[in-house]
Protein backbone atom coordinates (compact mmCIF):
# COMPACT_ATOMS: atom_id res chain seq x y z
CA UNK A 1 0.00 0.00 0.00
CA UNK A 2 0.96 3.42 -0.68
CA UNK A 3 -0.13 6.84 1.10
CA UNK A 4 -2.12 9.12 -0.29
CA UNK A 5 -1.67 12.89 0.16
CA UNK A 6 -4.58 15.01 1.03
CA UNK A 7 -4.86 16.51 -2.05
CA UNK A 8 -3.71 13.85 -4.92
CA UNK A 9 -6.57 13.20 -7.31
CA UNK A 10 -8.50 9.75 -7.40
CA UNK A 11 -10.39 8.04 -9.69
CA UNK A 12 -13.11 5.96 -7.76
CA UNK A 13 -15.80 3.98 -9.25
CA UNK A 14 -19.17 4.11 -8.04
CA UNK A 15 -21.24 1.54 -8.26
CA UNK A 16 -25.12 0.89 -7.16
CA UNK A 17 -27.10 -2.20 -7.90
CA UNK A 18 -30.36 -2.39 -7.66
CA UNK A 19 -32.70 -5.11 -8.14
CA UNK A 20 -32.27 -5.41 -11.70
CA UNK A 21 -29.78 -2.89 -13.01
CA UNK A 22 -26.37 -1.77 -11.68
CA UNK A 23 -25.68 1.85 -11.88
CA UNK A 24 -22.59 2.96 -12.33
CA UNK A 25 -20.09 6.17 -12.05
CA UNK A 26 -16.11 6.98 -12.46
CA UNK A 27 -15.62 9.86 -10.84
CA UNK A 28 -12.04 12.09 -10.91
CA UNK A 29 -11.77 13.39 -6.95
CA UNK A 30 -9.63 16.17 -6.45
CA UNK A 31 -11.13 18.90 -5.38
CA UNK A 32 -14.69 18.69 -6.38
CA UNK A 33 -15.65 15.59 -7.83
CA UNK A 34 -15.45 15.52 -11.83
CA UNK A 35 -17.70 12.84 -13.29
CA UNK A 36 -15.48 11.41 -15.89
CA UNK A 37 -18.08 8.22 -17.17
CA UNK A 38 -21.72 6.63 -16.17
CA UNK A 39 -24.38 4.38 -16.98
CA UNK A 40 -26.53 1.82 -16.20
CA UNK A 41 -26.49 -1.63 -17.34
CA UNK A 42 -30.70 -2.65 -16.95
CA UNK A 43 -33.29 -5.66 -17.16
CA UNK A 44 -30.58 -7.74 -15.51
CA UNK A 45 -31.95 -11.71 -15.48
CA UNK A 46 -34.88 -11.17 -18.36
CA UNK A 47 -34.49 -10.50 -21.95
CA UNK A 48 -32.65 -7.35 -23.72
CA UNK A 49 -30.03 -6.71 -21.16
CA UNK A 50 -28.37 -2.96 -21.94
CA UNK A 51 -25.37 -1.15 -21.02
CA UNK A 52 -25.85 2.50 -21.44
CA UNK A 53 -22.94 5.09 -20.70
CA UNK A 54 -22.75 8.83 -20.97
CA UNK A 55 -18.72 10.23 -20.98
CA UNK A 56 -18.12 13.31 -19.38
CA UNK A 57 -18.93 15.49 -22.64
CA UNK A 58 -22.45 14.36 -22.11
CA UNK A 59 -22.40 12.17 -25.37
CA UNK A 60 -24.47 8.54 -25.05
CA UNK A 61 -23.00 5.47 -25.85
CA UNK A 62 -25.63 3.34 -28.15
CA UNK A 63 -26.74 0.70 -25.90
CA UNK A 64 -24.88 -2.64 -26.01
CA UNK A 65 -26.41 -5.72 -25.53
CA UNK A 66 -25.18 -8.15 -22.25
CA UNK A 67 -25.01 -11.37 -21.80
CA UNK A 68 -25.68 -11.39 -17.85
CA UNK A 69 -28.41 -13.91 -16.68
CA UNK A 70 -27.43 -12.65 -13.00
CA UNK A 71 -25.22 -9.53 -11.25
CA UNK A 72 -22.17 -11.57 -11.38
CA UNK A 73 -22.10 -11.72 -15.39
CA UNK A 74 -23.33 -8.35 -15.74
CA UNK A 75 -20.39 -6.87 -13.53
CA UNK A 76 -17.98 -9.05 -15.11
CA UNK A 77 -19.10 -7.43 -18.00
CA UNK A 78 -18.99 -4.31 -16.88
CA UNK A 79 -15.49 -4.67 -16.01
CA UNK A 80 -14.08 -5.55 -18.87
CA UNK A 81 -16.01 -2.45 -21.05
CA UNK A 82 -14.79 -0.30 -18.28
CA UNK A 83 -11.43 -1.57 -18.83
CA UNK A 84 -11.47 -1.33 -22.63
CA UNK A 85 -12.81 2.51 -22.01
CA UNK A 86 -10.10 3.67 -19.32
CA UNK A 87 -7.16 2.72 -17.79
CA UNK A 88 -8.34 0.59 -15.12
CA UNK A 89 -5.05 0.51 -13.05
CA UNK A 90 -5.71 4.30 -12.44
CA UNK A 91 -8.78 3.21 -10.37
CA UNK A 92 -8.21 3.81 -7.01
CA UNK A 93 -11.55 1.98 -5.71
CA UNK A 94 -14.43 0.69 -5.55
CA UNK A 95 -17.40 2.51 -3.83
CA UNK A 96 -20.22 0.12 -3.56
CA UNK A 97 -23.81 1.73 -1.85
CA UNK A 98 -25.16 -1.21 0.35
CA UNK A 99 -28.55 -1.31 1.31
CA UNK A 100 -28.30 -2.67 4.40
CA UNK A 101 -25.76 -1.81 6.96
CA UNK A 102 -27.50 -2.75 10.55
CA UNK A 103 -25.19 -1.06 13.13
CA UNK A 104 -22.72 0.64 10.96
CA UNK A 105 -22.58 4.23 11.17
CA UNK A 106 -19.81 5.49 8.30
CA UNK A 107 -18.51 4.08 5.26
CA UNK A 108 -16.24 1.23 5.77
CA UNK A 109 -13.38 -1.08 3.81
CA UNK A 110 -14.37 -3.95 2.97
CA UNK A 111 -12.46 -7.08 4.44
CA UNK A 112 -13.30 -10.55 4.40
CA UNK A 113 -14.62 -10.11 7.81
CA UNK A 114 -17.24 -7.42 6.56
CA UNK A 115 -18.23 -9.22 3.97
CA UNK A 116 -18.87 -12.32 6.28
CA UNK A 117 -20.80 -10.19 8.54
CA UNK A 118 -23.11 -8.86 5.31
CA UNK A 119 -23.89 -12.72 4.36
CA UNK A 120 -24.60 -13.54 8.50
CA UNK A 121 -26.88 -10.13 7.98
CA UNK A 122 -28.25 -11.53 4.72
CA UNK A 123 -32.12 -12.63 6.80
CA UNK A 124 -32.24 -8.68 7.67
CA UNK A 125 -32.27 -7.41 3.97
CA UNK A 126 -32.59 -10.52 1.70
CA UNK A 127 -33.61 -8.79 -1.34
CA UNK A 128 -30.73 -6.26 -2.04
CA UNK A 129 -27.40 -7.94 0.41
CA UNK A 130 -26.97 -11.26 -1.64
CA UNK A 131 -26.41 -9.39 -5.19
CA UNK A 132 -24.46 -6.89 -3.36
CA UNK A 133 -21.85 -9.43 -2.16
CA UNK A 134 -21.92 -10.71 -5.53
CA UNK A 135 -20.87 -7.43 -6.80
CA UNK A 136 -17.97 -7.13 -3.87
CA UNK A 137 -16.73 -10.70 -4.82
CA UNK A 138 -16.76 -10.65 -8.81
CA UNK A 139 -14.87 -7.61 -8.04
CA UNK A 140 -12.72 -8.76 -5.86
CA UNK A 141 -11.98 -11.97 -8.06
CA UNK A 142 -10.27 -9.41 -10.89
CA UNK A 143 -8.66 -7.48 -9.11
CA UNK A 144 -7.67 -8.64 -5.82
CA UNK A 145 -6.09 -5.69 -4.37
CA UNK A 146 -8.16 -3.11 -5.58
CA UNK A 147 -9.77 -1.28 -2.11
CA UNK A 148 -13.68 -2.00 -2.10
CA UNK A 149 -15.51 0.54 0.49
CA UNK A 150 -19.16 -0.02 1.75
CA UNK A 151 -21.47 2.74 1.57
CA UNK A 152 -24.58 1.92 4.15
CA UNK A 153 -27.94 3.33 2.98
CA UNK A 154 -28.97 3.05 6.39
CA UNK A 155 -25.80 4.56 8.29
CA UNK A 156 -27.32 8.06 8.31
CA UNK A 157 -30.33 7.37 10.28
CA UNK A 158 -28.04 6.11 13.39
CA UNK A 159 -27.96 9.19 14.49
CA UNK A 160 -32.08 8.48 15.24
CA UNK A 161 -32.93 9.37 19.00
CA UNK A 162 -33.92 5.34 20.80
CA UNK A 163 -37.24 5.86 20.76
CA UNK A 164 -37.90 6.39 17.13
CA UNK A 165 -36.16 3.73 16.14
CA UNK A 166 -38.14 1.24 19.13
CA UNK A 167 -40.61 -1.18 17.36
CA UNK A 168 -43.61 -1.85 19.98
CA UNK A 169 -43.43 -5.53 20.18
CA UNK A 170 -41.59 -7.45 22.53
CA UNK A 171 -37.91 -6.42 23.69
CA UNK A 172 -36.03 -9.07 22.87
CA UNK A 173 -36.58 -8.91 19.00
CA UNK A 174 -34.89 -5.39 19.43
CA UNK A 175 -31.87 -6.87 21.36
CA UNK A 176 -31.37 -8.99 17.98
CA UNK A 177 -31.44 -6.08 15.99
CA UNK A 178 -35.24 -5.76 15.34
CA UNK A 179 -35.64 -2.23 15.25
CA UNK A 180 -36.48 0.84 12.76
CA UNK A 181 -33.38 1.05 10.41
CA UNK A 182 -34.46 3.53 7.51
CA UNK A 183 -32.85 3.76 4.03
CA UNK A 184 -32.00 6.11 0.81
CA UNK A 185 -29.10 7.44 3.38
CA UNK A 186 -26.47 8.25 0.67
CA UNK A 187 -29.31 10.24 -0.83
CA UNK A 188 -30.47 11.82 2.31
CA UNK A 189 -26.70 12.72 2.95
CA UNK A 190 -26.39 13.83 -0.48
CA UNK A 191 -29.22 16.25 -0.31
CA UNK A 192 -27.73 17.52 2.94
CA UNK A 193 -24.31 18.63 1.88
CA UNK A 194 -26.20 20.25 -1.34
CA UNK A 195 -28.22 22.22 1.05
CA UNK A 196 -25.44 22.86 3.25
CA UNK A 197 -23.54 24.36 0.37
CA UNK A 198 -26.38 26.80 -0.73
CA UNK A 199 -27.67 28.01 2.69
CA UNK A 200 -25.26 26.55 5.84
CA UNK A 201 -28.24 27.91 8.17
CA UNK A 202 -30.96 26.35 6.62
CA UNK A 203 -28.69 23.12 6.30
CA UNK A 204 -28.38 23.11 10.32
CA UNK A 205 -32.46 23.94 10.77
CA UNK A 206 -35.45 21.48 10.88
CA UNK A 207 -35.47 20.31 7.28
CA UNK A 208 -37.66 17.34 5.93
CA UNK A 209 -36.37 15.66 2.82
CA UNK A 210 -39.10 13.93 0.54
CA UNK A 211 -36.98 11.42 -1.55
CA UNK A 212 -39.59 10.06 -3.85
CA UNK A 213 -38.12 7.78 -6.76
CA UNK A 214 -39.72 4.11 -7.13
CA UNK A 215 -38.78 3.48 -3.87
CA UNK A 216 -40.35 6.56 -1.73
CA UNK A 217 -38.94 7.83 2.14
CA UNK A 218 -39.23 10.61 3.89
CA UNK A 219 -36.71 11.94 6.85
CA UNK A 220 -36.87 14.26 9.39
CA UNK A 221 -33.60 15.91 10.24
CA UNK A 222 -32.89 18.26 13.15
CA UNK A 223 -29.40 20.36 13.17
CA UNK A 224 -28.08 17.67 10.53
CA UNK A 225 -28.85 14.87 12.18
CA UNK A 226 -31.68 12.67 11.19
CA UNK A 227 -33.95 11.97 13.90
CA UNK A 228 -37.15 9.94 12.17
CA UNK A 229 -37.61 8.63 8.80
CA UNK A 230 -40.70 6.68 7.18
CA UNK A 231 -38.98 3.05 6.29
CA UNK A 232 -38.42 0.92 8.88
CA UNK A 233 -36.78 -2.45 9.91
CA UNK A 234 -36.96 -3.02 5.72
CA UNK A 235 -37.52 -0.83 3.17
CA UNK A 236 -41.05 -1.93 2.37
CA UNK A 237 -42.55 0.23 5.08
CA UNK A 238 -43.39 3.57 5.05
CA UNK A 239 -45.05 5.83 2.18
CA UNK A 240 -46.82 3.47 -0.49
CA UNK A 241 -43.98 2.94 -3.41
CA UNK A 242 -43.98 2.07 -6.85
CA UNK A 243 -44.43 -1.38 -5.86
CA UNK A 244 -43.46 -1.50 -2.16
CA UNK A 245 -46.71 -0.71 -0.21
CA UNK A 246 -45.50 1.03 2.52
CA UNK A 247 -47.17 0.88 5.96
CA UNK A 248 -49.71 -1.88 6.83
CA UNK A 249 -52.15 -3.16 9.15
CA UNK A 250 -49.83 -5.91 10.92
CA UNK A 251 -52.99 -7.98 10.99
CA UNK A 252 -52.97 -8.28 6.69
CA UNK A 253 -50.21 -11.24 7.22
CA UNK A 254 -52.37 -13.73 9.19
CA UNK A 255 -55.41 -12.62 7.81
CA UNK A 256 -54.39 -13.86 4.46
CA UNK A 257 -52.83 -17.09 5.61
CA UNK A 258 -56.07 -17.69 6.69
CA UNK A 259 -58.08 -16.57 4.30
CA UNK A 260 -55.90 -17.50 1.26
CA UNK A 261 -53.15 -19.91 2.93
CA UNK A 262 -50.77 -17.21 2.00
CA UNK A 263 -47.14 -18.02 2.53
CA UNK A 264 -44.69 -15.60 4.19
CA UNK A 265 -43.10 -15.91 0.56
CA UNK A 266 -45.96 -15.01 -1.30
CA UNK A 267 -46.67 -12.28 1.01
CA UNK A 268 -43.21 -10.85 0.76
CA UNK A 269 -43.39 -11.15 -2.93
CA UNK A 270 -46.93 -9.16 -2.67
CA UNK A 271 -46.16 -6.55 -0.30
CA UNK A 272 -42.53 -5.54 -2.55
CA UNK A 273 -43.31 -6.38 -6.22
CA UNK A 274 -46.95 -5.98 -6.89
CA UNK A 275 -48.33 -3.37 -4.45
CA UNK A 276 -48.06 0.33 -4.13
CA UNK A 277 -49.02 2.21 -6.96
CA UNK A 278 -48.71 -0.60 -9.70
CA UNK A 279 -51.29 -2.90 -7.06
CA UNK A 280 -53.89 0.04 -6.64
CA UNK A 281 -53.64 1.79 -10.50
CA UNK A 282 -53.46 -2.56 -12.03
CA UNK A 283 -51.85 -0.62 -14.96
CA UNK A 284 -48.17 0.41 -14.39
CA UNK A 285 -46.12 1.67 -11.33
CA UNK A 286 -44.95 4.59 -13.55
CA UNK A 287 -46.23 7.99 -12.17
CA UNK A 288 -45.88 9.60 -15.51
CA UNK A 289 -48.08 6.94 -17.15
CA UNK A 290 -50.59 7.09 -14.51
CA UNK A 291 -50.83 11.20 -14.64
CA UNK A 292 -51.46 10.40 -18.36
CA UNK A 293 -54.31 7.88 -17.52
CA UNK A 294 -55.63 9.61 -14.50
CA UNK A 295 -58.85 11.53 -15.95
CA UNK A 296 -60.14 8.21 -17.71
CA UNK A 297 -58.96 5.73 -15.48
CA UNK A 298 -60.11 5.75 -11.70
CA UNK A 299 -57.99 3.17 -10.78
CA UNK A 300 -54.86 5.81 -11.68
CA UNK A 301 -56.79 8.45 -9.93
CA UNK A 302 -56.83 6.58 -6.59
CA UNK A 303 -53.03 5.19 -6.79
CA UNK A 304 -52.08 9.10 -7.39
CA UNK A 305 -54.27 10.39 -5.07
CA UNK A 306 -52.75 7.81 -2.42
CA UNK A 307 -49.64 8.50 -2.85
CA UNK A 308 -50.19 12.40 -2.43
CA UNK A 309 -52.19 12.13 0.68
CA UNK A 310 -49.90 9.76 2.40
CA UNK A 311 -46.98 12.46 1.40
CA UNK A 312 -48.76 15.15 3.02
CA UNK A 313 -49.33 13.09 6.21
CA UNK A 314 -45.29 12.37 6.52
CA UNK A 315 -44.87 16.12 6.30
CA UNK A 316 -47.48 17.06 8.80
CA UNK A 317 -46.44 14.53 11.42
CA UNK A 318 -42.78 15.37 10.78
CA UNK A 319 -43.40 18.79 11.14
CA UNK A 320 -44.90 17.51 14.62
CA UNK A 321 -41.52 15.34 15.50
CA UNK A 322 -39.50 18.59 14.67
CA UNK A 323 -41.56 20.98 16.19
CA UNK A 324 -41.75 23.18 13.11
CA UNK A 325 -40.18 23.09 9.78
CA UNK A 326 -37.76 25.21 7.91
CA UNK A 327 -37.33 23.51 4.70
CA UNK A 328 -38.59 21.36 2.76
CA UNK A 329 -36.59 19.47 0.17
CA UNK A 330 -38.06 17.61 -2.88
CA UNK A 331 -36.06 14.91 -4.79
CA UNK A 332 -36.03 11.36 -6.41
CA UNK A 333 -37.61 10.82 -9.98
CA UNK A 334 -40.84 12.31 -8.77
CA UNK A 335 -40.30 15.02 -6.60
CA UNK A 336 -37.57 16.74 -8.92
CA UNK A 337 -39.82 16.12 -12.22
CA UNK A 338 -43.13 16.33 -11.80
CA UNK A 339 -44.76 19.97 -10.51
CA UNK A 340 -48.42 18.23 -10.26
CA UNK A 341 -47.72 16.09 -7.75
CA UNK A 342 -45.70 18.43 -5.87
CA UNK A 343 -48.26 20.99 -5.92
CA UNK A 344 -51.18 17.88 -4.24
CA UNK A 345 -48.37 17.25 -1.67
CA UNK A 346 -47.97 20.69 -0.35
CA UNK A 347 -52.29 21.55 -1.02
CA UNK A 348 -53.58 22.48 2.43
CA UNK A 349 -50.27 22.63 4.05
CA UNK A 350 -50.70 26.64 4.46
CA UNK A 351 -51.18 25.95 7.96
CA UNK A 352 -47.48 24.81 8.31
CA UNK A 353 -46.14 27.64 6.15
CA UNK A 354 -45.56 26.31 3.20
CA UNK A 355 -46.58 28.36 0.25
CA UNK A 356 -46.06 27.11 -3.44
CA UNK A 357 -45.41 29.30 -6.20
CA UNK A 358 -47.30 27.84 -9.11
CA UNK A 359 -44.82 29.67 -12.03
CA UNK A 360 -41.63 28.76 -9.97
CA UNK A 361 -43.05 24.69 -9.28
CA UNK A 362 -43.81 24.29 -12.67
CA UNK A 363 -40.31 25.09 -14.57
CA UNK A 364 -38.84 22.78 -11.76
CA UNK A 365 -36.86 26.21 -10.27
CA UNK A 366 -34.40 25.03 -7.36
CA UNK A 367 -36.86 27.11 -4.85
CA UNK A 368 -40.67 26.60 -5.50
CA UNK A 369 -42.30 28.34 -2.48
CA UNK A 370 -43.32 31.79 -2.03
CA UNK A 371 -41.14 34.70 -1.40
CA UNK A 372 -43.78 35.03 1.53
CA UNK A 373 -43.49 31.44 2.33
CA UNK A 374 -42.07 30.47 5.90
CA UNK A 375 -40.81 27.16 4.92
CA UNK A 376 -38.13 27.10 2.14
CA UNK A 377 -39.52 24.35 -0.52
CA UNK A 378 -36.75 23.41 -2.70
CA UNK A 379 -36.09 20.70 -5.88
CA UNK A 380 -32.55 19.33 -5.66
CA UNK A 381 -31.54 16.48 -7.89
CA UNK A 382 -30.35 13.80 -5.47
CA UNK A 383 -26.81 12.21 -6.70
CA UNK A 384 -26.30 9.05 -5.01
CA UNK A 385 -23.51 7.87 -7.02
CA UNK A 386 -21.34 11.17 -6.08
CA UNK A 387 -22.03 10.53 -2.68
CA UNK A 388 -20.47 7.24 -2.78
CA UNK A 389 -17.13 8.78 -4.61
CA UNK A 390 -17.04 11.56 -1.81
CA UNK A 391 -17.41 9.45 1.02
CA UNK A 392 -14.66 6.96 -0.63
CA UNK A 393 -12.26 9.58 -0.86
CA UNK A 394 -12.52 10.72 2.36
CA UNK A 395 -11.92 7.14 3.99
CA UNK A 396 -8.61 6.41 1.73
CA UNK A 397 -7.34 10.09 2.61
CA UNK A 398 -8.13 9.14 6.14
CA UNK A 399 -6.47 5.62 6.16
CA UNK A 400 -3.69 6.55 3.77
CA UNK A 401 -3.75 3.88 1.42
CA UNK A 402 -4.88 2.54 -1.62
CA UNK A 403 -4.09 0.45 -4.63
CA UNK A 404 -1.14 -0.87 -4.93
P1 LIG B 1 -35.53 4.84 -8.60
O1 LIG B 1 -36.05 4.79 -7.20
O2 LIG B 1 -35.73 3.58 -9.37
O3 LIG B 1 -34.14 5.46 -8.72
P2 LIG B 1 -36.40 7.31 -9.88
O4 LIG B 1 -35.86 8.22 -8.83
O5 LIG B 1 -35.75 7.29 -11.22
O6 LIG B 1 -36.56 5.84 -9.33
O7 LIG B 1 -37.95 7.72 -10.06
C1 LIG B 1 -38.77 7.03 -10.95
C2 LIG B 1 -40.15 7.67 -10.89
O8 LIG B 1 -40.04 9.05 -11.27
C3 LIG B 1 -41.16 7.03 -11.82
O9 LIG B 1 -42.41 6.88 -11.17
C4 LIG B 1 -41.30 8.07 -12.92
O10 LIG B 1 -42.58 8.07 -13.49
C5 LIG B 1 -41.11 9.35 -12.13
N1 LIG B 1 -40.81 10.45 -13.04
C6 LIG B 1 -39.68 10.68 -13.75
N2 LIG B 1 -39.82 11.78 -14.53
C7 LIG B 1 -41.08 12.26 -14.29
C8 LIG B 1 -41.84 13.37 -14.77
N3 LIG B 1 -41.35 14.22 -15.67
N4 LIG B 1 -43.09 13.54 -14.28
C9 LIG B 1 -43.61 12.69 -13.39
N5 LIG B 1 -42.95 11.63 -12.90
C10 LIG B 1 -41.70 11.42 -13.33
Amino acid sequence: MRSISKTEPLSILAINGGSSSIRFALFEVGGTPHRRLAGKIDRIGSRGTNLIAVDQTGESSRPRRVKATNHRNAVEFLLKWIEQHTAFASISAVGHRVVHGMKHSAPERITPALVAELRRITPYDPEHLPREIELIEAIRERHPTLPQVACFDTAFHRTMPRIAKLLPIPRRYRDQGVERYGFHGLSYAYLLKELGRIDTTEAMGRVIIAHLGNGASLAAINRGRSIDTSMGLTPAAGLVMSTRSGDLDPGLLSFLARREKMTPAQFEQMVNHASGLLGVAETSSDVRDLLARERKDRRAADALALFCYQAKKWIGSYAAALSGLDTLVFAGGIGENSPTIRARICSGLDFLGIKIDAKRNSRNAPVISRNVSRVKVRVIHTDEELMIAHSVALLLRAKGAAHS
